[in-house]
């Protein structure tokens, strides 16, 4: 080889036209400022509000015209303090209870500032960050007891993670030649419980199949599908000249937290020749939780398993995961012929196979290291104990509404989620919500609400890490409190 150092290289030319800091000291006393103003508010997350709502003044701000001339990091960091912090989410906080958010962690949060340093590129090519991702990947696969030649992705979230596993159910159900042809007039229908995520139906609208084509099948009283309907769908469909192709199991479902029988699901699907796809967003990580591990049971058959790392596992947002048992199959879904034959096996293009061909992205951001970060410091054990304990918190919470007359629960507790309500003899619905409201925006507490069989309930999910048991009462106290004003006014 030829001497190729710099040195050996010299250009005449010397310009500084890029956007790297002229201070550069400067710049990293400014960088540490915002670093240490993130842990403060880490640190200090329970004594802060719950949510705020945003003020007038603030969305005023925030509708400011694009910035023609630079502001500065200090003062950036100064309008991020004042306009954005105080009035984020409130998913930090160990009272928010709405929906099904995860905390985050501290070390989540150092994680997304080396990767954004480091800015990969995850499409392809041959670099460490991809082995990271594999590794994750790997280690997902071995919790779950899928193959460890499985393969996957790290994803936005399981809302696409469920369209790619409904998209690689698609391809695999019409071959090669549905690539180009598209569906053909063939009448795909698939199977789920009308407990599932909306985006399951969502991801068949996206898919090109029709939500019409998705059958809801009723879930039973412990809010698992129910087997001896699936069954029934799926011998009318064939009759009528459909075609059954995709069997979707929750584990985990979104207002109760159920997990479908999942060994019978994939049983079933076995029998019918079915692609059985799990979507398993919050529930799927129970895994981590030797006690609660054998709610799974079956999720190990899955041919693809969609989850999210952002709600238990507690990883800052956002990060998703699809695994595929084969992904021979997710291949078959996503990978461009012509690219894929011009890999190179040498150099920086080599590195084969490329994560961009098992699913719709090119470039694609380095989810994988705030994952890897947060194994790896916490340890499967201790996020094994905070799911566990996301589950006692919810009995706790359950036995305290049981016990509270004035207060009646609305489902079984499955794993995290508890759905009850305040008693009102009238305008129950309507005063449950204001009740919400309410305690929302007095900041001391942050549950949401769904509907369960046509009434309105208050659902506390239990994810964030931070909940102690004390939060759990502070929370009946409040709604207490707040239920007897309402029904004395
Ligand atoms: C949250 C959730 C989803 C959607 O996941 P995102 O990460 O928000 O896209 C899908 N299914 C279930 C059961 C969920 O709880």
């Amino acid at each position: 080889m030829p001497d190729l150092s710099p040195a050996a290289l010299p250009s005449p030319i010397t310009d500084s036209a890029d956007l790297d800091p002229a201070d550069w000291p400067g710049f990293r006393a400014g960088a540490h400022a915002a670093l240490d103003l993130m842990l403060d508010h880490l640190q200090t997350i329970r004594e802060q509000p719950v949510w705020r709502p945003t003020p007038s003044s603030v969305r005023a701000a925030l509708r400011a015209p694009l910035p023609e001339q630079p502001q500065g990091l200090a003062a950036v960091v100064d309008q991020f303090d004042r306009l954005i912090r105080p009035y984020a989410t409130g998913n930090l906080h160990p009272r928010f209870m709405g929906w099904v958010h995860g905390g985050g962690t501290p070390v989540g949060m150092v994680a997304e500032m080396l990767a954004g340093g480091l800015n990969a590129n995850l499409g392809g090519r041959d670099h460490a960050p991809i082995l990271v991702e594999r590794q994750v990947i790997g280690w997902m696969a071995a919790l779950f007891g899928l193959p460890q030649t499985a393969g996957g992705l790290l994803v936005t979230g399981t809302s696409i993670a469920n369209l790619i596993g409904v998209l690689i159910a698609r391809r695999a159900a019409l071959g090669p030649t549905s690539r180009a042809s598209g569906l053909g007039g063939t009448r795909l229908v698939a199977y789920t419980s009308a407990a599932a995520h909306g985006c399951i139906p969502r991801a068949m609208d996206m898919a090109g199949l029709g939500t019409a084509a998705l059958r809801m099948i009723p879930a039973d009283p412990a809010g698992r599908i129910a087997l001896p309907a699936l069954e029934a769908a799926i011998a009318a469909d064939r009759a009528a000249g459909h075609r059954p192709f995709l069997l979707v199991g929750t584990a985990g479902t979104v207002d109760t937290g159920a997990i479908d029988d999942l060994g019978a699901m994939a049983a079933l699907a076995r029998r019918e020749a079915l692609w059985f796809h799990v979507d398993g967003a919050f529930g799927a990580l129970a895994a981590f939780a030797p006690d609660l591990r054998p709610r799974l049971a079956g999720i190990e058959r899955a041919d693809s398993l969609a989850f999210d790392f952002h709600k238990w596992g507690q990883v800052p947002y956002d990060a998703g995961c699809i695994l595929v048992r084969d992904p021979a199959h997710a291949e078959a879904a996503f990978a461009a012929p012509a690219a894929y034959l011009r890999r190179e096996v040498r150099g920086l293009a080599g590195g084969a196979p490329w994560p961009c061909d098992f699913g719709p992205d090119l470039s694609r951001g380095f989810r994988a290291l705030k994952v890897w970060f947060t194994l790896k410091t916490l340890g499967a054990t201790a996020l094994g104990r905070a799911i566990a304990r996301s589950c006692s918190l919810a009995e706790t919470l359950a036995a305290r509404v049981d016990a509270e007359p004035e207060l009646e629960r609305m489902a079984p507790v499955a794993l995290n989620i508890v759905c009850f309500r305040y008693r009102f003899a009238t305008d129950s619905d309507a005063r449950n919500a204001t009740l919400v409201a309410d305690l929302q925006e007095a900041g001391i507490a942050a549950p949401s609400t769904t509907v369960l069989d046509g009434r309105l309930a208050i659902r506390a999910a239990l994810v964030n890490h931070r909940t102690r048991e004390a939060d759990i009462h502070t929370l009946v106290e409040a709604v207490l409190r707040l239920g007897r004003h309402s029904a004395s006014g």
